[in-house]
């Protein structure tokens, strides 16, 4: 096969770990393809687009702040981009460009791989935003059966409770009774920590999952494994909604090395800033 070249837009993407965990999941998989970042701008994503088709860029991932107009932009959706009109990865079928969305079902292929089943799950989430929307959607498709939503801005989270009927907007006290709780806001991120609720309203049967990565160990999940959860950090979700893009683009045989991926995740993080 020919030497081909897949990409992220967004912006920005100077830190993105996409080209570390795509280069080392191409290079597991022993194909010739090249992975890089480009900076685009918000409003720029049809232009980026279309030099996608005019240079004949094999895949796209796409981030913040392109998600929503890519949606818009492509020729045709998969089913659970269409249900949540947003993409964050792009493929080609002969001419046409086909959007994608990973991220729901790389969260539950996180939780699979943590050991966690979610079909029969009571699950509260932090957060109402593009990340929480795509995990209400793919829980409930995995057999969730009562979803909780908390958000600071609770109009915020109409579109999320929409998705599907076993979610609801839900409040702090609603977190006892979850099974599942996850941190699907940004609050954690970088040195400044915080916490997206008081760990002290968590129980020792319960696990506990961040989307945020950056540290892997927030301040958030180490307070839950002191009281005893089960914790899941935000890499887990990275690495497998990367994984399902490389076996959009690869196709169904390929054999996607989820551990090579994460360790090139992990080297980078350990790099100093
Ligand atoms: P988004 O669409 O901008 O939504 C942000 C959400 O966080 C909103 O619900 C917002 O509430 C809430 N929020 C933000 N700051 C807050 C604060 N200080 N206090 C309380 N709530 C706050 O962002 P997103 O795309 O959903 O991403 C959310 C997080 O998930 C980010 O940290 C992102 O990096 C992470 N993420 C991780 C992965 C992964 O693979 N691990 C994938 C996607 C996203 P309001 O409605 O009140 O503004």
């Amino acid at each position: 096969m020919a030497a081909r070249l897949a990409a992220v837009i967004g912006s920005p993407v100077t830190h993105s770990l996409s080209p570390a965990i795509h280069r080392a999941a191409f290079a597991a998989a022993g194909v010739d393809w090249s992975y890089v970042a480009f900076d685009v701008a918000d409003g720029e994503a049809e232009a980026a687009l279309d030099a996608m088709r005019t240079l004949g860029i094999a895949g796209l991932s796409v981030t913040m702040p392109h998600k929503t107009v890519v949606s818009q932009l492509v020729d045709r959706l998969d089913a659970a981009a269409l249900r949540l009109k947003s993409v964050n990865t792009v493929s080609r079928d002969g001419a046409a460009l086909v959007g994608s969305s990973t991220d729901g079902a790389g969260f539950v292929a996180s939780l699979d791989e943590a050991g966690v089943d979610v079909d029969g799950a009571k699950v509260a989430i932090i957060g109402a935003g593009g990340a929480a929307r795509s995990l209400v959607d793919a829980l409930a498709r995995a057999g969730s059966i009562d979803i909780v939503i908390l958000n600071r801005t609770p109009a915020n989270a109409a579109d999320a409770v929409a998705l599907t009927p076993v979610a609801s907007l839900g409040a702090l006290s609603d977190i006892g009774r979850a099974d599942i709780v996850v941190n699907a806001t940004s609050i954690g991120m970088g040195e400044n920590g915080g916490f997206p609720c008081d760990p002290s309203l968590f129980r020792e049967t319960q696990v506990v999952a961040d989307l945020v990565y950056h540290p892997l160990e927030t301040q958030w999940l180490t307070a839950a494994a002191e009281r005893g959860c089960r914790t899941v950090d935000g890499l887990g979700m990275l690495v497998h909604q990367a994984a399902l893009q490389q076996q959009i683009w690869l196709g169904d045989e390929a054999v996607i090395d989820t551990a090579a991926m994460r360790a090139a995740a992990e080297a980078v993080l350990a790099l100093p800033a």
